[in-house]
């Protein structure tokens, strides 16, 4: 009995630091350096594969939020960062080296802890009694990859990051953009609905209403309600000009390979010919700009990124430019002249799940309950967002071996958001995404102001998950009662996980 793992990063370190911490015996299987990877260069757990940096550290923002409330659940990274803290202003900077020796050594002599040295080429079997977790990462071996495309449907499972910029909706000048959608097609059909109500085996939220999942580049459907840039010839050439000169980032060795046709970066696509973008991301057909009454020569559309609608990405517009040339080269687009980003573009190599299609709230695989997926491979972006999945699916799958139910944090606190956006995000265009504040849901009544407003929802999500860690034991306790009472009566074949592979 106990909690098999497989993948000693961020995610994996944290699950098996919070399965171990609640008593549950934990098998971790880290396949370097019997197997190394293309990015990775030690052989220790949770190495910082690029930034030394886990971002801001104050409770204005996000990821502060988000770092406080896995202080208050016990995070092992959280500890270790704080041990091997460098100055880096606001932000939460360590350094490398100690952390991942900190980690290292406290799963490697915690009396609890198997670390496994092995290459995990299938998901292992699982059940109620011993749930595994897969937190495997972008860069998931070749042999476990292809078993997850059979597991999830080679449509749910990607292999590059094709990450479009996001724009702050405040800082577009809305007097030069048009709201439309091509060909005016009915807004909203490809929205999910979602049902936070209807639990599913194990404890989970149900499932959201499937939408067959989408191209992993953003492409318009005309499901969505669009923010168009017109642009007119000569600001096209102005464009493409500032596109074709702009300095690219470093390639990795691992980004050498072939990039997928429908995901290619903007400035591969414009050095195959200057119209090519004509055609592509920027193909004016279907839109008709309401000033001139006329299609434009070429425009850019911005799709609507999160709930609280102050996000936009655009559509398409995946590249490897630096990022200070991409500021740029966007801000030729008309409408984009000021426009502040939140996220700039990039592709990578990335291998993740279609998390809406794939996951429960809790981390569960639907379709396989005792089967957890954490970190980036379950659909989140970013060290602390990784870590703070592997949390909670740590904390579910030892609650499973004791019969207990698992359960999320709400929505209303960033982890609770993160979990819920991985779940019942839209399928359809359903992309990584870091812990923003426009993911948690919104306050009833909001202080006017950004900083105010942040500060309030901190406040909000703080008070809600000390208030779930008090509920937390009792809910345990009713949990283990129920199963004690359940489990002599329940036929073999229906107790969680006993069918399962
Ligand atoms: C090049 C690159 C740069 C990034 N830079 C940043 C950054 O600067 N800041 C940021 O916040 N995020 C960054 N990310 C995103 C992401 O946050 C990190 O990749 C993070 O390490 C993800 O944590 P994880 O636990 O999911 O995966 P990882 O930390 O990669 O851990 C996964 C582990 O699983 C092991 N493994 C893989 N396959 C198997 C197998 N079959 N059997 C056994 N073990 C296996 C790997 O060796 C690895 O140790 C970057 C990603 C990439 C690819």
């Amino acid at each position: 009995m106990g909690v098999r793992i497989v993948g000693g990063g961020l995610a994996g370190s944290e699950a098996a630091w919070q399965a171990a911490a609640s008593g549950a015996r934990v098998t971790l299987y880290e396949m370097r350096p019997v197997r190394p990877t293309a990015v990775h260069k030690t052989d220790r757990l949770a190495e910082l594969v690029c930034s030394n940096s886990f971002r801001g550290d104050k409770l204005d923002n996000a990821v502060g939020l988000l770092k406080e409330e896995m202080r208050r659940l016990g995070s092992l990274v959280m500890r270790a960062a704080e041990a091997s803290r460098v100055p880096a202003g606001a932000a939460l900077a360590v350094d490398r080296e100690r952390f991942a020796d900190i980690i290292t050594r406290t799963l490697d002599d915690h009396p609890l802890v198997t670390i496994v040295r092995e290459e995990i080429a299938s998901i292992p079997a699982s059940s109620g009694d011993e749930p595994v977790i897969v937190a495997t990462g972008p860069l998931t071996s070749d042999a476990l990859s292809a078993d997850l495309a059979s597991l999830v449907g080679q449509g749910h499972l990607y292999f590059y990051d094709a990450i479009s910029p996001i724009v702050l909706a405040e800082t577009i000048d809305m007097s030069k953009v048009f709201r439309q959608s091509r060909w005016g097609r009915s807004l909203r059909r490809g929205l999910v609905e979602v049902d936070l109500g209807r639990p599913v085996q194990g404890g989970a939220s149900s499932a959201p209403t499937s939408e067959p999942a989408g191209p992993a580049c953003g492409v318009d459907d005309g499901q969505g309600d669009y923010l168009n840039c017109p642009l007119t010839r000569e600001e096209y050439e102005r464009f493409y000009d500032g596109l074709v000169t702009a300095e690219s980032a470093t390639v990795h060795d691992f980004d050498k390979e072939r990039f997928f046709e429908g995901c290619l970066p903007i400035e591969v696509m414009a050095h195959r010919g200057r119209d090519t973008l004509r055609f592509g991301p920027m193909k004016p057909v279907g839109l008709v700009d309401p000033r001139t009454g006329r299609e434009p020569y070429a425009a850019v559309q911005l799709r609507q990124d999160n709930l609280a609608g102050d996000h936009f990405s655009l559509v398409g517009f995946q590249t490897q430019i630096k990022w200070a040339d991409q500021a740029r080269v966007l801000r030729l687009i008309p409408g984009l002249e000021n426009a502040e980003f939140v996220r700039f573009g990039m592709v990578h190599r990335n291998t993740y799940v279609n998390g809406p299609t794939v996951l429960a709230d809790t981390w569960q695989v639907r379709t396989r309950p005792s089967l957890f997926f954490a970190g980036q491979m379950s659909g989140v972006e970013g060290y602390v967002e990784s870590a703070a999945s592997g949390l909670l699916a740590g904390l579910n799958a030892a609650a499973m071996t004791r019969g207990e139910p698992v359960s999320t944090p709400p929505r209303t606190t960033a982890i609770g958001a993160l979990s819920y956006y991985v779940s019942h995000a839209n399928p359809a265009h359903y992309e990584p995404s870091n812990i923003t504040f426009g993911i948690m849901q919104p306050l009833e009544r909001a202080p006017k102001g950004k900083k105010l407003r942040n500060e309030a929802l901190s406040a909000r999500a703080l008070a809600d998950l000390d208030a779930w860690l008090v509920l937390r034991p009792i809910r345990q306790a009713q949990g283990r009662q129920e199963h004690e009472r359940t489990r002599d009566n329940a036929r073999p074949e229906l107790v969680e996980g006993r069918a399962e592979r």
